[in-house]
C-alpha cells in the first residue's frame, strides 16, 4: 500500500505536559517539530493534575534545592538515581518560574508571590519540620500548566498532528528509529512520520488496574512501543496507588487537601495515621499512607456499611478554605458522590495513581539500553520524557508534586539534547521499509471480523487480574498465578476479534492495540513484581516485609523477548553533592 509520508527533524508522541515542554524547546531552536496526539492536546491527562508541582522557592517555609533533595531520595526509598534528582530538583526554581513567565496563573500569597502549599513527604533541613514546597495553580494546577505550554507552542509554530494515533516506531537495521506510523483517527488514513529523532512522552498506564485515577487514555502505548523496538522496560514493579480516591469510583482527592489541614478517620473516629507516622502523620509518604489506609480496613476499623473505605475530612476547614484552594476537589464530590466535603467527610480508599517505571533514559532524555546487549548506550535517535519514562527519579515511590516537575525539567532537557543531535545529524536516514509494513499489519489485524473473543471482555479480565492479583499489599503465590493469567490472557487476544458487524469504526481498532499495549505493561509489571523478593516504596511484599539493601539495591529492567528480567545497579552518586546513604525510612 502506498501510504503518504511527511518529514520533520524531530517527532513528539503525546502532548501532555513532557511532549510539550520538549517541543517548546524544539521549536524555539528552530527544527521542524512534529506533536502527535490521539487526544486534542489540552485534553491530555496532565490537565487533571491537581495539587501541585515542587520548587524549593521558599516562598512560604524556608527551603533549599538541596532539602529537595534529600526528600526525594528518601521518598524513593533509595531506590532513584541521585544524578537525576539533583538535577531536577536544582532545576526545579528555574522552570517554575519559567512557567510563570510563559503564563501560568498561579495562585498567589498577599504579598504577590507564588502560593506554595505542604505536600506529603516534604521536609525543611533534612527530616525536619514539614515544608511548603508545592506551587498551586488552586486545585488546576495541570490545567493551567497545559494550557500554557499549548500556547506557547502555537506561538512557536509547533506543527500538532491532533488526534492521531502512534501505531508502531519504525526502525532500521542499525537500531536506528526512524519516526513512527501513525493513524489519522478521523478519517482511518494511516501516516508515515519520517524524523531524524522520536521522543516517546505518551504518559502512564494506570489502565492496567480496574480502580484508578488515570483516564481511559492512559494505555502505556509508548511503553509498549519501546518494548517492541527493544528496549527493557526498567522499575515496573512500583506502582503507586494514591492513598484517597474516592471509595468505589477511583476520582482522585488531591494529597494538597491533606496540605490544606484535612485529615483521615477510621470507623471509630480516630486520626489513624498518628499511629503509622508520628511526625508527618496524614502527609506521610504515599505508599505509607495507602498501606495504612489498606490495614485499618483489613483489620475491621473501615467506614460504611461494608467498611471498606476510611474518611477524609475537610469540614473543619471552613467553606471559603475549601472554595478557594480545593474548589475542583468540591466539584468532584459533588458530580460523583452528591456530597459536599466543606460539611460531609469524603470516603477514600487507595486507588491505581502513578506508572514510577517505564522507559529507561539518562537525564537527557536518552533511552538507553543496559549492558545485556554490550556496554550501556543510547538508542539512536530516540528519546523519552515523563510519565512514559524511567530517569529514575521517583524509585521505589514517588513524591506528591514531582511528576509535574518531572515532566518540565526532563521534557525541557531531552527537547535541548534533541536539539544539539540535529546540530550533528543533518540528514535523514533511508526508510526501512520492512518495519513501516511491520507497523501496518497491526493496524491490519483489527480489521478482521467474525467469530471470536471480544476485545472489550478481555480488557476488564486484565483490569480485574491486575488489581486482584498486584495491588498494594503483594505475595509470590498471588503474583506467579496473576503472571499466568495475563499469559493466558495475551494468548486469548491472539485471536480476538472485534465485532462481527459489517463496519468496524477506527475507535475499536485503536482500543483493541491500546489493549495490546496494556497486556505488554501488565506483563512488565506482574514479572518484575514477582522476581522483587523485598518490600521497597510502593512495592510491598507480604511474604517479604524488609527492604533488603544487600540484594535489591538495584533497578529492574523486563525485556519483551522472552518475558526475562535483567538488573543494573543504582546510582548512588549525586553530580556535586555528597551521596545521601540508604537508612531506615521513618516519617
Ligand atoms: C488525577 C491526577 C492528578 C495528578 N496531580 C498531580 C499533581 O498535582 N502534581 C504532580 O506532580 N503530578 C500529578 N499527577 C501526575 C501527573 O499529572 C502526570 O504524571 C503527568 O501529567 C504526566 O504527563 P505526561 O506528559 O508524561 O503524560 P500525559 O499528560 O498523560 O500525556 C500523554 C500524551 O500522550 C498521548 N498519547 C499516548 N499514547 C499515544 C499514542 N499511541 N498515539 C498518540 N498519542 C498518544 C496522549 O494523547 C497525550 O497527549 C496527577 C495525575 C493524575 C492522574
Amino acid at each position: 500500500m502506498n501510504i503518504e509520508k511527511r518529514r520533520f527533524d524531530s517527532l513528539i508522541i503525546g502532548a501532555g505536559g513532557a511532549g510539550l515542554r520538549a517541543s517548546l524547546a524544539l521549536s524555539q531552536s528552530e527544527a521542524r517539530v512534529a506533536v502527535v496526539s490521539k487526544v486534542f492536546p489540552t485534553r491530555s491527562h496532565t490537565v487533571a493534575a491537581q495539587g501541585g508541582v515542587n520548587a524549593a522557592l521558599g516562598n512560604v517555609t524556608e527551603d533549599s534545592w538541596h532539602w529537595h533533595m534529600y526528600d526525594t531520595v528518601k521518598g524513593s526509598d533509595y531506590l532513584g538515581d541521585q544524578d537525576a534528582i539533583e538535577y531536577m530538583c536544582r532545576t526545579a526554581p528555574k522552570v517554575v518560574v519559567e512557567l510563570e513567565h510563559y503564563g501560568v496563573p498561579f495562585s498567589r500569597m498577599d504579598n504577590g508571590k507564588i502560593y506554595q502549599r505542604p505536600f506529603g513527604g516534604q521536609s525543611r533541613n533534612f527530616g525536619g519540620a514539614q515544608a511548603s514546597r508545592t506551587c498551586a495553580a488552586a486545585d488546576r494546577t495541570g490545567h493551567a500548566i497545559l494550557h500554557t505550554l499549548y500556547q506557547q507552542n502555537i506561538q512557536a509554530k509547533t506543527h500538532f498532528f491532533d488526534e492521531y494515533f502512534a501505531i508502531d516506531l519504525i526502525k532500521d537495521d542499525e537500531g536506528a528509529i526512524l519516526g513512527a506510523v501513525v493513524l489519522n483517527i478521523a478519517t482511518g488514513e494511516p501516516l508515515i512520520i519520517e524524523a531524524k529523532t522520536t521522543l516517546l512522552a505518551t504518559g502512564g498506564a494506570g489502565q492496567i488496574f480496574r480502580t484508578t485515577t488515570n483516564a481511559h487514555i492512559n494505555t502505556g502505548d509508548g511503553m509498549a512501543m519501546a518494548l517492541r523496538a527493544g528496549a527493557p522496560l526498567q522499575d515496573m514493579e512500583f506502582f503507586q496507588f494514591h492513598p484517597t480516591g474516592i471509595a468505589g469510583k477511583g476520582m482522585l482527592i488531591t494529597e494538597g487537601a491533606r496540605g490544606e489541614g484535612g485529615y483521615l478517620v477510621n470507623c471509630d473516629g480516630e486520626r489513624f495515621m498518628e499511629r503509622y507516622a508520628p511526625n508527618a502523620k496524614d502527609l506521610a509518604s504515599r505508599d505509607v499512607v495507602s498501606r495504612a489506609i489498606a490495614i485499618e480496613v483489613r483489620d475491621g476499623r473501615g467506614c460504611g456499611p461494608d467498611k471498606d473505605h476510611v474518611m477524609l475530612k475537610l469540614d473543619h476547614l471552613g467553606e471559603a478554605v475549601i472554595k478557594k484552594r480545593l474548589p475542583g476537589i468540591r466539584d468532584s464530590c459533588l458530580t460523583f458522590k452528591n456530597l459536599d466535603p466543606v460539611s460531609t467527610p469524603i470516603p477514600v480508599y487507595p486507588t491505581a495513581h502513578y506508572t514510577m517505571g517505564g522507559i529507561p533514559t539518562n537525564r537527557y532524555g536518552e533511552v538507553v539500553v543496559p549492558e545485556r546487549h554490550g556496554p550501556e548506550e543510547p538508542m539512536i535517535g530516540l528519546y523519552a520524557a515523563g510519565e512514559s519514562a524511567c530517569v529514575s527519579v521517583h524509585g521505589g515511590n514517588r513524591l506528591g508534586g514531582n511528576s509535574l516537575l518531572d515532566i518540565l525539567v526532563f521534557g525541557r532537557a531531552s527537547g535541548h539534547k534533541v536539539t544539539d543531535y540535529l546540530k550533528e545529524n543533518r540528514h535523514h536516514r533511508p526508510l526501512a521499509q520492512d518495519s513501516v509494513d511491520q507497523a501496518f499489519e497491526r493496524l491490519l489485524r483489527w480489521d478482521k471480523k467474525g467469530e471470536g473473543e471480544n476485545v472489550y471482555d478481555l480488557k476488564a479480565e486484565l483490569k480485574k487480574t491486575m488489581e486482584e492479583h498486584c495491588g498494594v499489599f503483594r505475595r509470590e503465590d498471588e503474583l506467579a498465578a496473576g503472571f499466568e493469567k495475563v499469559c493466558v490472557l495475551e494468548e486469548r487476544l491472539q485471536d480476538a476479534v472485534l465485532s462481527d458487524h459489517s463496519k468496524v469504526f477506527n475507535t475499536a481498532r485503536i482500543e483493541a492495540m491500546e489493549l495490546e499495549n496494556l497486556m505488554d505493561v501488565a506483563l512488565a509489571t506482574v514479572k518484575s513484581a514477582l522476581e522483587r523478593q523485598e518490600s521497597r516504596g510502593a512495592h510491598s511484599r507480604i511474604d517479604y516485609p524488609e527492604r533488603d539493601d544487600k540484594s535489591w539495591l538495584k533497578h529492574s529492567l523486563y525485556f519483551k523477548e522472552g518475558k526475562t528480567l535483567d538488573f543494573k545497579p543504582v546510582t548512588l552518586k549525586p553530580l556535586s553533592v555528597e551521596t545521601f546513604p540508604p537508612k531506615p525510612r521513618v516519617y
